[in-house]
């Protein structure tokens, strides 16, 4: 995958969330205040008004999303997905042609990233319930020597899998955790936010 398809590919991820704005607005009314659409459809575009100018080699591509994010998202989300870009940009170690096992390195990193920022983990009913079981089942792919496509499906399916889960947990981090057991029984905003943002990546490379 070249710069010049990481930026497309970027662009179609913005396009989807931009598209979902009132979706995953609605979601976080239910168990949060209600911005999380309007806040990563702000940030995406400022994203695509900006990639429009990208000329970089792929690392600069993802620092500059990752800025962008943190600067214009906002809320919880904001700083979480933008570290995600800016550790994928450090982990892509100014490669200008994306193998899968380099794009594994900068998955791994960019959850890694949510992780340590958010101090949450699986099963507190944030993002990360989709994103570190998309990142075990892309691994798996990547492992058994599956294509870059088919490892995404992968990742998109598991991904899925968490956003459901999140439907039967309380959430412990986040506004929704002011809510305590009221959570449970409503999909997790972020966690909707990371699956269509997989499933845009994977319709792309498809
Ligand atoms: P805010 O809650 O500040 O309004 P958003 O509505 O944009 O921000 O984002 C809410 C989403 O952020 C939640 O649905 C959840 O997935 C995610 N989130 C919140 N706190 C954390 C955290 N500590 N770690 C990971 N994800 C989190
Ligand atoms: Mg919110
Ligand atoms: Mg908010």
């Amino acid at each position: 995958m070249t710069q010049a398809t990481v930026v497309a590919a970027i662009q179609a991820v913005g396009e989807a969330i931009i598209a979902q704005k009132q979706f995953l607005t609605d979601l976080d009314a239910a168990i949060g205040d209600a911005d999380h659409g309007i806040n990563m459809a702000r940030g995406f575009e400022q994203v695509i008004a900006k990639l429009s100018a990208a000329t970089n080699e792929i690392g600069a591509t993802l620092k500059l999303v990752g800025m962008t994010l943190i600067s214009t998202v906002g809320g919880a989300s904001g700083p979480l997905y933008g570290t995600a870009f800016l550790r994928a940009a450090a982990a892509s170690q100014g490669k200008t042609n994306l193998d899968r096992h380099t794009a594994q390195a900068m998955f791994a990193a960019a959850v890694n990233g949510i992780k340590e920022r958010g101090k949450a983990t699986s099963g507190d009913k944030t993002m990360l319930d989709a994103l570190e079981p998309a990142l075990a089942a892309f691994a798996d792919a990547i492992a058994a020597g599956k294509s870059l496509p088919a490892c995404l499906d992968a990742a998109c399916t598991a991904a899925y899998g968490g956003v459901e889960y999140t439907k039967t947990i309380p959430a412990a981090k986040g506004r929704a955790s002011y809510l305590g057991e009221r959570s449970i029984g409503h999909q997790d905003p972020g966690a909707t936010s990371s699956y269509l943002m997989l499933k845009a990546l994977a319709d792309f490379c498809r």
